[in-house]
C-alpha cells in the first residue's frame, strides 16, 4: 500500500495533478496546489455534484457564503465548546498524538491478535470515558493501563490528555465581542442555516427543500499526513435538506441511495471499494448517521457523512440570534423549526479515491503503462489530437481538429515524439481517447479513435468526432 500511494503522489506532482504547497521554501505540512490537470480535474468532480444537486432537483438551490463569518455562529453551533480532538503528548520524544486515535489503533490490534475479550474491555472503557467528567482523564488512564506505545516509537512517557480546539482564529481588526477573533469556517454547513430564511424567501422555496454549497473549510488537524486525504485546508461539497419533523427518516434513506449511486453511476468508482458505515456513536446533533467509506490503499476510510441533523442548528441559531427560525407551512398553517437532513462531502478525498480507484500498470501491445481509468467524466483532458507526423497537411489537419474540438472540450495537441509514446503520455493522465491523424486522413477524411483502457483503434469520419465526445459526456 506505502508503494501504491508512493506512486500515485509521484505521478500527480509529475503530471501536474498536485504539488506540495510552497514547495520552493520546503512545504507546508499537510498543505497542497492542484496543478493544471489537477485543477481541471477538480473543477469536473464540483460541476458534477452542483448539476448532481442543484439541476437535477428543482427543490435544491446553491449558495456561497463567506468564510468568515460573526463569531456567535460558532457558540452557537457548538464548535467553541466542543469541536475538539483529545491530544496527548510523549514526553522523551515530544511529540503528539490524537489520545482517541492511540486507544482505537489498540483496539484494533488487540483483535489482529486474537485477544478479543480484552479488545471488549478496552473498548467498553473507551466508550464509558466519553460519558464520564473528567474525560481527558479516563482517556490518560486507558493509555497508561493499557501501556500504549508510540506507534512509530515505542516510548510510553505520556503527558495529561488536553482538548485541542481544531477551528483556526484569527483578528479582525475590531469586531464587537470575542475580543476581535474570528475564525475560519471548519464547516461550510452554518453559512447555510444562517441563510434559511433569506434563501427561503428570495427563491420562494417550500418544504421540503435543499441548499447546496461548494467551499473551502479549515481544520487545525494535529494528525495529518497520507497525502490530500486530510488537510488543514480542504474543499466540501455539502448539501443542507430541510425537511417537516417526522419525514427525516424517508428523506434519510433517499438520500442515502442517492449519494451512493452518485459514485458508482455518475463517478465510475469500483461498486467493491465502497463501504457503508453507521455511526454507533452520534454526535451531540444528530439522531441518524452513516458513512459512505472508500477502500483507499492504506484503509478503508470515510469520503463522505450523511447526517440526520434534527432540529438541532436552526434551534441553536434561533436562541443565539433571537431571530425566529420557525417556517410557516402556508397551506396547512402550520408552524415548525424543520429537521436537516445533509450530505457532506470532501472535494479532496475524494480526488484521492477517485486517483487511487483510477490507477492501472497493466500491458497493452507487449509494453508495460500506467493507466488512469478516469471516467470519461471526471478525466481532466477528453481526448488528445495527434498527428502522425509533425509537418505538412497532417499537422494542418490536426490543428484544425484541435481548433474545433477545444471550443467544447479540455483537449490536448500532441506532435513530439513516437506515437506509441504519446499515446503513453496520455494514458497516465486518464484521456479517454486519442485520435490520430494519419495517411489515410488526406485521403479519405477519416481519423482513428484510440481507446484508452482497451488500446483498439478504429476508424470514424473527422466530421463525426466532435459529436463523439459529446455523447460520451452526456
Ligand atoms: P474525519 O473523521 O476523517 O476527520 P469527519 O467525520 O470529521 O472526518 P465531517 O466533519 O463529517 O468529517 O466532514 C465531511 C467530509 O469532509 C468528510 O467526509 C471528508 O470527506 C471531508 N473532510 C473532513 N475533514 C477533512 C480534512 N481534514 N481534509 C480533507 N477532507 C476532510
Amino acid at each position: 500500500p506505502e508503494k501504491v500511494m508512493h506512486k500515485l503522489v509521484s505521478l500527480a506532482k509529475r503530471r501536474g495533478f498536485i504539488f506540495p504547497s510552497s514547495e520552493i521554501y520546503g512545504g507546508l505540512s499537510s498543505c497542497f496546489d492542484y496543478g493544471p490537470l489537477g485543477s481541471e480535474m477538480k473543477k469536473n468532480i464540483k460541476d458534477l455534484w452542483w448539476n448532481a444537486m442543484t439541476r437535477r432537483h428543482q427543490n435544491i438551490v446553491g449558495i456561497d457564503a463567506s468564510i468568515m463569518m460573526n463569531p456567535t455562529v460558532w457558540e452557537a453551533s457548538g464548535h467553541v465548546a466542543s469541536f475538539n480532538d483529545p491530544l496527548i503528548d510523549e514526553k522523551t520524544t515530544k511529540r503528539r498524538y490524537r489520545a482517541d486515535h492511540l486507544i482505537e489503533n489498540h483496539i484494533e490490534k488487540l483483535r489482529r491478535d486474537g485477544r478479543e475479550d480484552h479488545a471488549l474491555a478496552v473498548r467498553q472503557a473507551y466508550e464509558q470515558a466519553s460519558e464520564t467528567e473528567d474525560q481527558n482523564r479516563a482517556l490518560y488512564d486507558i493509555i497508561v493501563s493499557e501501556e500504549i506505545k508510540a506507534p512509530d516509537t515505542g516510548a510510553n512517557d505520556w503527558t495529561d490528555v488536553r482538548q485541542f480546539n481544531l477551528m483556526f482564529q484569527c483578528n479582525m481588526g475590531a469586531v464587537a465581542g470575542s475580543g476581535g477573533s474570528v475564525y475560519l469556517r471548519p464547516e461550510t454547513a452554518q453559512g447555510i442555516f444562517v441563510n434559511f430564511h433569506n434563501v427561503r424567501e428570495a427563491a420562494r422555496m417550500k418544504v421540503p427543500f435543499g441548499i447546496a454549497q461548494i467551499g473551502k473549510a479549515f481544520r487545525n488537524e494535529i494528525v495529518k499526513g497520507n497525502f490530500i486525504f486530510r488537510m488543514v485546508e480542504f474543499e466540501q461539497m455539502e448539501m443542507q435538506y430541510f425537511v417537516k419533523p417526522g419525514t427525516q427518516q424517508e428523506a434519510f434513506e433517499d438520500w442515502r441511495e442517492e449519494r451512493f449511486n452518485w459514485y458508482t453511476e455518475v463517478l465510475g468508482i469500483s461498486r467493491d471499494k465502497l463501504h457503508w458505515y453507521r455511526h454507533d456513536k452520534l454526535a451531540h446533533y444528530a439522531d441518524l448517521a452513516y458513512d459512505i467509506k472508500f477502500q483507499f490503499p492504506f484503509g478503508i476510510e470515510e469520503i463522505e457523512g450523511i447526517h440526520s441533523r434534527t432540529d438541532f442548528d436552526l434551534k441553536q441559531h434561533q436562541e443565539y440570534s433571537g431571530k425566529n427560525m420557525e417556517y410557516i407551512d402556508q397551506t396547512t398553517n402550520e408552524r415548525y423549526i424543520p429537521y436537516v437532513v445533509e450530505t457532506s462531502s470532501g472535494c479532496d478525498r475524494l480526488f484521492l479515491a477517485l486517483l487511487s480507484d483510477a490507477y492501472t500498470e497493466d500491458i497493452v501491445d507487449g509494453d508495460e503503462r500506467v493507466v488512469l481509468k478516469l471516467s470519461v467524466k471526471v478525466a481532466p483532458v477528453k481526448a488528445a489530437v495527434l498527428p502522425l507526423m509533425k509537418k505538412g497537411e497532417m499537422g494542418e489537419r490536426a490543428s484544425k481538429l484541435r481548433d474545433e474540438l477545444a471550443a467544447s472540450f479540455r483537449v490536448q495537441y500532441d506532435d513530439a515524439g513516437s506515437i506509441g509514446k504519446r499515446y503513453r503520455r496520455q494514458d497516465e493522465i486518464g484521456t479517454p481517447f486519442c485520435f490520430t491523424v494519419d495517411h489515410q486522413t488526406l485521403e479519405d477524411n477519416t481519423v482513428t479513435v484510440r481507446y484508452r483502457d482497451s488500446a483498439e483503434q478504429e476508424r470514424m469520419p473527422i466530421s463525426n468526432v466532435r459529436e463523439f465526445l459529446a455523447l460520451q459526456l452526456v
